[in-house]
């Protein structure tokens, strides 16, 4: 079949199917710290790490799909999104490690958006109802 359009694919990284990168949701891991800091902060090996307390999320749910940053694409299915959580091919996508917590934050983020986009019917029935009633 010739490529109708001009469709941008991307890959999931759970179940490597090739979807429209529309229907994908899209991680980024967010630059917040350039490569010298981190070097810094590994050489000098304190102790009680300030990035522990400071503590920033380092990869995000990009919705706009426009965030920079090295990005990873998953399907809108929450098997993928716990099958990259037990095999890390999330973290090898962004190359970078994800706490427990940061997880469960994109998890629930995960969920809202994919929840979003499989049943908009949540407030169309209300609405339906209401015109009904009415
Ligand atoms: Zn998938």
């Amino acid at each position: 079949m010739a490529n109708q359009h001009k469709q941008t694919r991307r890959t999931c990284v759970a179940c490597r199917a090739t979807t429209d990168k529309r229907a994908l949701i899209r991680f980024v891991r967010v630059a917040d710290k350039n490569p010298a800091e981190y070097a810094a902060e590994r050489t000098s090996h304190k102790e009680a790490p300030s990035h522990q307390k400071n503590y920033s999320r380092q990869v995000q749910l990009d919705v706009s799909g426009r965030k920079a940053g090295r990005g990873a694409y998953l399907c809108s299915e929450k098997s993928c999104f716990e099958k990259v959580r037990k095999n890390k091919a999330l973290e090898r996508a962004l190359r970078c490690s994800i706490a427990a917590e940061e997880y469960d934050q994109l998890a629930r983020e995960y969920e809202q958006l994919v929840c979003e986009s499989k049943s908009p019917s949540a407030a169309e029935l209300a609405r339906v109802g209401t015109v009904i009633n009415g």
